[in-house]
């Protein structure tokens, strides 16, 4: 499986068909308790939010940017229709 990073996505090889109209699915993995999660529908520039803002829905942990843990995106997906 083909792993991407948000930073990729906007590199100079990264084609985008239609800036901002496509949503993915994101299983990020939770910094606290490392149980895995999925944020779906996603537009891509919120992606790289996301790990910032998302709560963890097992322990309801939320990164904390101060201390240095963030929720990790372990793998990001195109949405399907
Ligand atoms: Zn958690």
């Amino acid at each position: 499986m083909k792993r991407f990073t948000p930073l990729s996505l906007f590199g100079p090889s990264a084609t985008l068909p239609r800036d901002g109209t496509k949503e993915w699915d994101a299983v990020l993995r939770c910094h606290r308790c490392s149980g895995r999660f999925t944020i779906r529908n996603l537009p891509l520039k919120r992606i790289a939010l996301v790990p910032q803002v998302a709560a963890c829905p097992h322990c309801t942990a939320r990164s904390s940017a101060g201390v240095k843990k963030l929720h990790q995106i372990i793998d990001l997906r195109k949405a399907k229709d």
